[in-house]
């Protein structure tokens, strides 16, 4: 069967879910509320902001924030105004940002204070931003302040800079003029985090956008009494969707907090007691080594998926046994606008005996995958290939990169850079990235297959591995680990244990402790990190 759009586009969408429940808590910051009606009216008061500021439709909006109500705020407020919003990570620094403000030709800027301060204010000029926009931080006010969203101390008095709380305030009550969203028309730009080359901006629609999170709901079975916490940080693919989209489908409050801290994750779960969340897995490994973790806490959060990177088999019967909550995968990427896999609600993957891999689960409604070999033929199942993602929530390209949207996506089928494979009962597993593969003298290694392994051992707490050059093999296998706290093993420990679980050319022969591995903050090994301090010279 298909499953039809059931709004055109995201505004629509969240229009829907004001006009079912305006009194129902849309955002809920500490102790802040903001319901859909509140949302619906502040989101006018900043587009009718944005367009006196001279905002286009067709212009883009840079969001460069934390998990503050102020994203979803601004979100909302760029669609009402006819634009595009320019999703951007809070992590990036000068150069990052202005490369993705200048790539995107972004007009306005919303940021923090903190963030203009320290990162945007140096960047700006160079760029084609006429308006900045900026907020307090929040995360201390909503505490004690009931109406999570205040004009804040510490404003930046500038020039040319607009205060997020004042122009709400000065243009309350007003309604933008009308807009005209086509399904087709780009909701966002999400810019993939470079673990793959330079940042290409993502041209996600608003038919991607309501596809997917009616994708979200039917995969995992939410309705209107869930409540979302969002873990993953909202500019990512699995937020704007999995946290943003979901949450204004059902009509639902998206709780959120600014930045993940283990403890403090715990700490509002207990409190908010939210039913569903997506994460990348070290959201959850963080979880289960909080200093307050404890079963009751989490006992609301019964809906759990992680996406958007692989989970060590081990992790999930890990997580189980502390908290007692099935993990289920799902597998998308940037260009898929979230899903294109996802192992159902009441399903549990299944895991792969021969390679001890934990299945992605099946395709999501409307979607056609192919596993294509390297001479581009389907490959029968079982067999491993290129994982090809045609659907609805496919992206239609890349941001002014026709070259790029060629090679990436011809005709619409994404060729992901995965390696995967189904299995006889339409299960799919994802080996690992293409380009991640190492060739220890002629044997192709995968090294997910050893991070995997090495999750097994009781002292591993995360696990990257990577080929390193080596004079007689080529590359040979190297294995990052950092142990969980209390938990010692050494080198030679380490590769024993893999020694004696897997083929004598898989096995690491060199591990190095760090205290951290290197990650992006969805939680992706930047493995591409670990590969550059090999490097001779
Ligand atoms: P870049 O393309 O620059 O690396 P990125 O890492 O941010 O950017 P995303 O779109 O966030 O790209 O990540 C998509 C990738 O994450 C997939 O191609 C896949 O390799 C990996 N991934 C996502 N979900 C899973 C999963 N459940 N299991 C294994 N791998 C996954």
């Amino acid at each position: 069967p298909d499953l039809e759009l059931e709004h055109p586009d995201a505004l629509a969408m969240f229009r829907a879910a004001v006009r079912r429940n305006p009194d129902g808590d849309a955002l809920r910051y500490f102790d802040g509320r903001i319901t859909y009606r509140e949302l619906d009216e502040l989101s006018d008061a900043l587009a009718v902001g944005l367009l006196d500021a001279g905002f286009a439709a067709g212009d883009r909006v840079a969001l460069y924030l934390q998990n503050v109500p102020q994203f979803v705020i601004g979100l909302l407020s760029a669609w009402k105004a006819g634009g595009i919003a320019v999703a951007v990570n809070p992590m990036n620094r000068g150069r990052e940002l202005e490369l993705l403000l200048t790539d995107s030709g972004a007009r306005v800027l919303v940021c923090l204070q903190s963030l203009y301060r320290d990162v945007a204010a140096e960047v700006v000029g160079r760029t084609a931003v006429h308006t900045v926009i900026t907020t307090s931080e929040l995360e201390h006010q909503a505490r004690g302040d009931k109406r999570a969203f205040g004009a804040g101390a510490g404003r930046v008095e500038a020039p040319g800079i607009l205060d997020l709380a004042a122009l709400v305030e000065r243009f309350r009550g007003q309604v933008p003029p009308p807009v005209e969203l086509a399904p087709d028309d780009v909701a966002f730009l999400t810019y993939t985090s470079g673990t793959t080359g330079p940042p290409k901006g993502a041209m996600n629609t608003h038919r991607n956008v309501v596809f997917n999170s009616q994708t979200y709901r039917h995969l995992c079975e939410l309705g209107p009494d869930d409540v979302v916490l969002g873990v993953a940080p909202l500019f990512h693919i699995t937020g704007l969707i999995g946290h943003i989209g979901i949450a204004m489908l059902l009509g639902a409050p998206l709780v959120l907090f600014h930045r993940f801290e283990p403890s403090l994750a715990v700490e509002v779960v207990r409190e908010a007691r939210p039913t569903f969340t997506i994460g990348s897995i070290t959201v959850f490994i963080a979880l289960m080594n909080a200093p307050n973790a404890e079963r009751a806490a989490l006992e609301s959060l019964t809906k759990i998926w992680s996406g958007g990177a692989p989970i060590p088999p081990s992790t999930v019967t890990a997580f189980e046994d502390v908290f007692g909550h099935y993990i289920h995968n799902a597998y998308g990427l940037t260009e898929t606008t979230s899903p294109s896999h996802g192992v159902p609600a009441h399903a549990r993957a299944p895991v792969d005996e021969a390679s001890g891999a934990l299945s992605v689960g099946v395709p999501v409604y409307n979607t056609v995958v192919r596993i294509v070999g390297d001479d581009g033929q389907d490959v029968p199942p079982g067999e491993i290939g290129e994982i090809v993602t045609s659907g609805p929530q496919v992206v239609p390209g890349y941001w002014n990169k026709p070259e790029e949207t060629e090679r990436a996506i011809p005709g619409g089928a994404l060729h992901t850079g995965d390696v995967g494979y189904m299995d006889a009962d339409g299960w799919f597993y994802i080996v690992d990235r293409k380009k991640d593969q190492i060739n220890a003298g002629g044997f192709k290694v995968w090294p997910r297959e050893v991070e995997d392994v090495l999750y097994e051992h009781e002292a591993v707490r995360e696990a990257a591995v990577v080929g390193v050059p080596d004079p007689y093999r080529g590359e040979t296998v190297k294995a990052f680990v950092s142990l969980r706290p209390g938990r010692s093993a050494d080198e030679a420990e380490l590769i024993a244990f893999c020694k004696e679980r897997m083929a004598a050319y898989k096995y690491p022969r060199q591990v190095e402790f760090l205290d951290e591995i290197p990650k992006t903050v969805t939680g992706k090994l930047l493995r591409r990190e670990l590969r550059a301090r090999e490097q001779p010279g």
